[in-house]
């Protein structure tokens, strides 16, 4: 029995669900400046695990940041995140094995969540390490926790903790990434742990979450008087976003709900009483945009892979066809991939770069 019958007999009857109930409605308003002047800045599906929907970014006219508009609510973004039918249904190693044997979907979720690695971390870590060497340190989103894995390599003497309602973190924690885990939202738990951290992280955070502006709130609570907040984000303001796209890989429809541009950012900080000490639009570039939309756009053309959400099971020659195709296009992706690693230096200079690095100082009067 191959793998598509297998996952065909455990999987409960197909249904194929509409979107518009898991949207909230559509706002008139910029949610950072209230402008009026929004612009559609693209429409695009749901590219990675091709679940029906479509998701619309709106551009403010005024202040320049992006959002979905309208927004998925809580129940929509469970439905779309990654392998979220498939832990339910098939468990979660099941959907990365068929996602990966069947299509390009796995592929492309897995290069666009290279902003995970491991000297991206590090290269932020030494960059906070060159103003404070903290004692304790919260990562923010930390799921399962590999940035503490690889910040304790910079400071060897910090206590790092982590903080997420992923229940990844349990994971971190049975490895010994984490001293002590902070289950659930900041901004539910920042009172709770108020002026209790010398450091706090949030990589690659806040584009997901519904309101960044109370995520920098509940950052200032939590932060002692003198330290430190590290912020990574992609760069909506980035070439590569105009160039590609939807095809953008920090995009991330629909998961992606907030695009800081960084001057808005910079001022947020200044008004909650932060001191912006040092600012980086190169080293936290992820070079995997190529790649990445490669991946996505194969993926889109190929026939669909054998999917939960599909009303109907794929016939088997066009899983064969899909399989075939994948397998035929991972030269083409390696290209591409090593296009994103060469090129870096260049597309770094000349504002290709797709994300920005913050570091700022709670000034001890805030
Ligand atoms: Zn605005």
């Amino acid at each position: 029995m191959d793998l598509a019958q297998q996952t065909a007999e455990r999987r409960p009857a197909r249904r194929v669900r509409g979107t518009g109930a898991r949207h909230e409605p559509r706002r008139a308003d910029c949610p950072w400046c209230g402008s009026p002047r929004l612009r559609v800045r693209l429409r695009t599906g749901d590219l990675i695990q091709r679940k029906p929907g479509s998701f619309t970014l709106e551009r403010c006219a005024d202040c320049a940041h992006t959002f979905q508009n309208p927004r998925l609510g809580a129940e929509g973004l469970d439905f779309y995140r990654l392998g979220s039918d498939d832990r339910q249904d098939l468990g979660h190693r099941d959907f990365w094995r068929r996602d990966l044997c069947h299509g390009l979907g796995g592929a492309a979720a897995l290069l666009a969540r290279a902003g995970a690695g491991r000297s991206r971390h590090l290269s932020g870590v030494r960059a906070l390490s060159r103003f404070d060497e903290p004692e304790s340190w919260l990562d923010v989103g930390t799921g399962r926790a590999r940035f503490p894995a690889a910040a304790k390599e910079v400071l060897p003497y910090t206590a790092f903790d982590g903080l997420d309602s992923d229940p990844g973190l349990a994971e971190g924690v049975r490895r010994g990434r984490v001293e002590e885990a902070h289950h659930g939202r900041l901004t539910e738990l920042a009172r709770h742990l108020a002026g209790r951290y010398d450091a706090l992280s949030m990589v690659h955070y806040l584009q997901r979450r519904p309101d960044p502006r109370a995520e920098l709130r509940a950052a200032a609570t939590v932060l002692r008087p003198g330290g430190h907040l590290l912020i990574e984000a992609p760069d909506p303001e980035s070439r590569s976003a105009r160039l590609l796209g939807k095809w953008w890989a920090s995009y991330r429809q629909p998961r992606h709900l907030h695009f800081v541009p960084l001057a808005n950012l910079c001022r947020e900080l200044d008004e909650l009483g932060f001191t912006v000490v040092d600012v980086d639009r190169r080293a936290p570039h992820v070079p995997a945009d190529l790649g990445t939309a490669c991946a996505l756009l194969l993926n889109r053309v190929l026939p669909e892979a054998d999917v939960p959400w599909r009303s109907k099971p794929p016939s088997r020659a066009r899983l064969g066809l899909r399989r075939a195709a994948s397998w035929a296009s991972a030269p083409l992706l390696a290209l591409a991939y090593a296009a994103d690693v060469l090129l870096a230096p260049l597309l770094t200079r000349t504002g290709f770069a797709n994300a920005y690095r913050v570091i700022a100082r709670k000034e001890p009067e805030a």
